[in-house]
């Protein structure tokens, strides 16, 4: 992480605190299950949205853990951010399903 890349001390994304298991991670982003919905949900590290082809990119490193727990027919991405909007994220949720479980 570089000094000076966007921060929101009171987001819960940007504070990226372990309190569920963590499945993936890397220097652009990480995917946990999310606290609230229990499904794989990916987050970008800066508290901002990033460009397209990014986020492209990301949406792929989501896809292979919802394969991988959903199948690779038993998802969908749900790409809307309703609590936290300026953050970027996206969640895999169970095909015909909101809630992991
Ligand atoms: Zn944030
Ligand atoms: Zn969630």
């Amino acid at each position: 992480m570089s000094a000076g890349m966007p921060f929101d001390a009171g987001c819960l994304l940007c504070r990226a605190e372990r309190i569920t298991p963590w499945l993936y991670e890397d220097d652009e982003c990480w995917v946990a299950e999310c606290l609230i919905c229990s499904t794989p949900m990916i987050v970008w590290r800066p508290h901002a949205l990033p460009a397209a082809e990014l986020e492209t990119a990301m949406l792929e490193v989501l896809r292979e853990h919802a394969a991988a727990r959903y199948g690779t027919d038993g998802y969908w991405i749900d790409a809307v951010r309703r609590r936290i909007p300026d953050h970027w994220h996206a969640h895999a949720r169970p095909r015909g399903g909101f809630f992991g479980r």
